[in-house]
């Protein structure tokens, strides 16, 4: 028995203006396809709830990957000028979101904007691989149609792949082949892997797990074992400066002419300069989650750091006398937001959760309060054993490096979570994706209930 991965390459691309302008056509297309299915999804729910709300439990609205209804000769004819398996990949790509949120992996789909659906999903009818005097290239279109040769930058040996994204990042071409194959390790399920664990004894569990805590005002993460990574200081350097010159072009931006070409280009500029960052950050994520899951570690335990609500801007106060708007914050909270959406955190979660995966090892989650706060020898919680960058505890005088301590408090919260069973159950990964409107009438935690009184998805069984 063996698992199955998934991995991929992505390389430069550069195609001429001519192509650059039908792939950005094709991508809007495709986009226009998925964001329909997603407004046609949200219907049929408020249409499924009216019925079931009526007492018709028995209601059917349909579930599939039809796009042709989209296109209209007189509101849409545009979508006449895209071959039609664009337009079929759009529906795809909704169904492949709306599959991930039926097993309860995410969220509904959204509707989608260039900002966050860039790319076009190619597959094996629209293109063909070519030599050209350049190098590989690739020839997009129908063998009787095509529309252009796309030339990429190959650093790495590839497969041909049977289906193909072409992205546009800041200005950037790129386009990435994406495969299947099977890994030569029995991949384990993480509560296996938990129970594994669970049955080391405490000295060798001591030695194996490694807490990490994720600092953001300086920008870095330590381990429980003393080390600490930061982020390169050349690259700190580079980032600051595009970062300059970002806001120099913004202020540029917002004098210039809405819909001009000057605008459209200023736009770009300042897109390729915060991109620099992006990619710094992604570069330091993987590096370091890689260095992670080759040590001697087997089992990270990371602060369940709930990102999307720390980075929240704070709520508008309104003074109840006078109806004024009040001071609330908002601007001092969006420097320390600022940070914590720069300090990848997400990212290094994302990454090490798949990193050791492939590995056989495991990643917990422990609750963050007073992490940082307590004395990891005497376990004494107070606030002023903070000094800055150390830690002395007020009781027994500890003194460390205070992200060194808070990684021996994770640890130690993460092999006390291991010990308790937190880990070892074969739950499902994610959160559960039914509306909590069903567990009102009933009571009782929330995931019994909804498992109780929710109605079967008449769609899943299609
Ligand atoms: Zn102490």
């Amino acid at each position: 028995m063996s698992s199955l991965l998934q991995s991929g390459v992505r390389f430069r691309a550069y195609p001429d203006a001519g192509l650059a302008s039908t792939l950005a056509r094709w991508i809007g297309c495709q986009r226009s396809i998925y964001n329909g299915k997603v407004s046609e999804d949200r219907l049929f729910s408020a249409q499924r709830r009216l019925e079931i709300a009526s007492g018709n439990v028995q209601v059917q609205t349909p579930l599939d990957q039809a796009y042709s209804h989209f296109k209209d000769r007189v509101l849409t004819p545009w979508l006449y000028e895209v071959p039609s398996q664009i337009l079929r990949n759009g529906a795809v790509r909704w169904m492949g979101a709306k599959q991930r949120q039926l097993k309860k992996l995410g969220k509904a789909p959204r509707r989608r904007t260039r900002r966050d659906f860039n790319s076009v999903h190619v597959t094996a009818e629209l293109f063909r691989f070519v030599q050209t005097d350049a190098g590989a290239a690739i020839e997009l279109g129908t063998k009787a149609d095509p529309v252009g040769t796309l030339p990429f930058l190959a650093h790495r040996p590839f497969a041909v792949p049977k289906s193909i994204v072409v992205r546009n990042v800041a200005g950037r071409w790129f386009v990435s082949f994406c495969y299947e194959h099977a890994s030569n390790v029995i991949l384990r399920e993480p509560h296996e892997l938990a129970y594994e664990l669970n049955a080391l004894d405490d000295a060798t569990l001591a030695g194996i797990t490694l807490g990490l805590d994720r600092n953001v005002t300086d920008n870095c993460v330590a381990t429980s074992e003393g080390a600490q990574f930061h982020f390169d200081p050349v690259s700190v350097e580079r980032m600051r400066r595009k970062e300059v010159g970002a806001k120099r072009y913004q202020r540029r931006m917002v004098r210039s002419q809405k819909g001009s070409a000057n605008r459209r280009k200023l736009a770009a500029r300042i897109a390729r300069r915060r991109d620099y960052a992006t990619r710094v950050r992604n570069d330091f994520a993987h590096q370091l989650t890689y260095r992670l899951v080759h040590s001697q570690a087997r089992f990270f335990v990371l602060e369940d750091l709930k990102i999307r609500n720390m980075s929240r801007r704070p709520k508008a106060v309104k003074d109840a006398g006078t109806g004024k708007w009040l001071k609330n914050g908002a601007s001092a909270k969006a420097e320390l937001n600022r940070k914590i959406l720069a300090s990848c955190w997400g990212r290094i979660d994302v990454f090490l959760r798949y990193k050791a995966a492939r590995q056989n090892k495991l990643v917990g989650k422990v609750p963050a309060p007073n992490t940082s706060r307590g004395c990891s020898r005497c376990g004494h919680i107070h606030a002023d054993s903070r000094h800055g960058g150390r830690f002395i505890c007020v009781r027994c005088g500890f003194t460390l490096h205070a992200d060194h301590n808070a990684g021996i408090n994770i640890r130690s919260r993460g092999i006390k979570a291991l010990r308790d069973g937190a880990f070892s159950v074969g739950k499902p990964q994610k959160r559960i994706a039914f509306r909590r409107r069903n567990s009102r009438t009933t009571g009782g935690t929330p995931e019994v209930a909804c498992g109780a009184n929710v109605r079967p998805d008449p769609r899943l069984a299609a």
